[in-house]
């Protein structure tokens, strides 16, 4: 059960943004200075602590109600490197307790208009309110303890709203008919190479344009970061509609950074109308990594798990999330990013089913320079019986310089250059870009070998040029490459 947790620190607690009546005010005062001490409560009004084994996630810097973000580092948050990551705290608290199948439930965002509000009235007005004896009688009468009564009964309604209704299943679309280019490509088996193009700091599209007509005969689709990094530029939407008007299959990335769910919803359904079909949701960098000044670091209002809950509802169910109804629902093929190399992949795992089953169609990984280090991950996700509900891109880049790999490895979490790739490029001096684009050739070879893996993701990280010739150079080796890049003509 819950365990004091001293030490913990201490963030501001939420406040109510309506004034409430006496008695409510007395009892959340009183959950306060229960609650505070005890599990590091910030008052969110939204209680579950009984799902996060009694650390309140909301001490968390982003605010993340569905495990860790990819930027965990050994156990460590990278937004506040002095303190242990909140959400792997609850991992490891909750296989010690037992209460693993708790991490799965895909859980809602928080309802603002109960911020700051007491949660313990609201577990007696429901009990009330459904009353003792339909609780405790079918219970008896089906054998059912005492507690999973209660939790059936009193907290998961109170937990699930009607407007939410979060589970731990696993969802397969809706529709069979593949919704992008892209998808079709994944499912028709062939190894599919994706890359991205950073968008422009400017508002002038001549050179967007010229990258994209430049990577795409040899890619089935184009990714377009959402201000990667917390520096703004063009948006990924707009990107994403250039891409679409020249006859490229673009990946729209929203990041939970600089999205409500408002913007989320009509993002989704704005760059769909505009030839948009695949989104890839992410939690995104923490201003923290940004330049200054910096914007609200404090918490985001949706995850990137329940981005996927709401868009996979949005095209499935054809509901917005407030339940109005959608005419014409959107086509979406979506995706999540993966950090297969965080402290432990049996722990990186049940984020990664989280995301599978809220709605995640493809996973993308941050980058990898040594396949082999994939194989754990693999491995766990192969147990779980999750290669066969989700493709999986792989993300590898070419490395322009020394200095890159340098500031890949020590300054990016989750991503190591191993040093015997360092090594090489050092001793390449004379033919450093031949090297390199071979480096990332074999890697790509070498991943094409492996099972469960659909694709890689090059990231040339400005350096676009490098692509056809990585894929030449793979080309080589493995046949069907030639194909990879043919999604964006049909
Ligand atoms: S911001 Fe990321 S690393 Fe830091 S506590 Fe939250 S989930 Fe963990």
């Amino acid at each position: 059960m819950a365990v004091f947790t001293p030490l913990r620190r201490w963030q501001p607690a939420f406040r109510p943004f309506s004034r409430q009546p006496a008695a409510k005010r007395l009892l959340a005062l009183t959950e306060r200075v229960v609650k505070g001490p005890l599990f590091g409560c910030r008052m969110c009004g939204n209680c579950l602590l009984q799902e996060t084994a009694f650390i309140c996630h909301m001490s968390c810097p982003k605010g993340i109600r569905n495990g860790p973000c990819g930027g965990v580092t050994d156990g460590w948050c990278y937004v506040d490197p002095t303190r242990r990551c909140a959400w792997y705290l609850i991992y490891e608290r909750s296989l010690r307790m037992h209460r693993e199948h708790k991490l799965l439930e895909v859980l809602p965002p928080v309802d603002w208009d109960r911020a700051g509000t007491e949660t313990w009235g609201e577990v007696l007005r429901t009990a009330r309110m459904t009353g003792l004896r339909n609780i405790f009688i079918p219970s008896r009468r089906h054998g059912q303890s005492l507690g999973a009564a209660l939790e059936e009964k009193v907290f998961r309604p109170i937990r699930q709203p009607a407007w939410w209704k979060g589970d731990a299943e696993y969802h397969p679309r809706a529709v069979t008919v593949p919704q992008s280019a892209l998808e079709r490509e994944l499912n028709s088996g062939r190894f599919v190479v994706t890359t991205e193009v950073t968008p422009p700091l400017t508002a002038a599209t001549a050179r967007l344009r010229e990258k994209i007509l430049t990577v795409m005969p040899y890619v089935a689709a184009i990714n377009f970061t959402d201000g990667s990094s917390a520096v703004p530029r063009m948006s990924s939407a707009a990107c994403s509609a250039v891409a679409a008007s020249l006859g490229a299959d673009p990946v729209m990335q929203i990041s939970a950074r600089d999205n409500n769910r408002n913007s989320l919803q009509s993002q989704a359904i704005g760059a769909n109308a505009l030839g948009v079909h695949n989104i890839l949701c992410l939690s995104g960098d923490s201003p923290r990594v940004g330049p200054a000044p910096r914007s609200n670091m404090n918490i985001i209002d949706v995850d990137s798990v329940q981005m996927l809950w709401i868009l996979r509802r949005m095209r499935d169910e054809g509901i917005y999330l407030d339940g109005r109804e959608i005419k014409n629902k959107p086509q979406l093929f979506l995706g999540a990013a993966a950090a297969p190399f965080a402290q432990d992949p049996k722990l990186q795992v049940i984020r990664d089913r989280k995301k599978i089953n809220a709605g995640a169609q493809f996973l993308q990984t941050n980058l990898v320079f040594d396949p082999d280090r994939l194989d754990p991950w693999l491995e766990q996700l192969d147990r779980e019986g999750l290669l066969d509900k989700v493709k999986i891109l792989v993300g590898i880049s070419p490395l322009k310089s020394l200095s890159l790999a340098r500031y890949l490895n020590d300054r990016i979490p989750g991503v190591t250059v191993p040093e015997k790739v360092i090594k090489r490029l050092a001793d390449s001096s004379d033919n450093f870009a031949g090297e390199s684009i071979a480096i990332t050739a074999e890697t790509l070879v070498k991943l094409r070998a492996k099972k469960g893996i659909s694709g890689v993701h090059i990231m040339p990280l400005g350096w676009e040029d490098a692509l056809p010739l990585i894929i030449e150079k793979a080309a080589h080796e493995t046949s069907d490459l030639k194909g990879a890049g043919q999604g964006h003509k049909s």
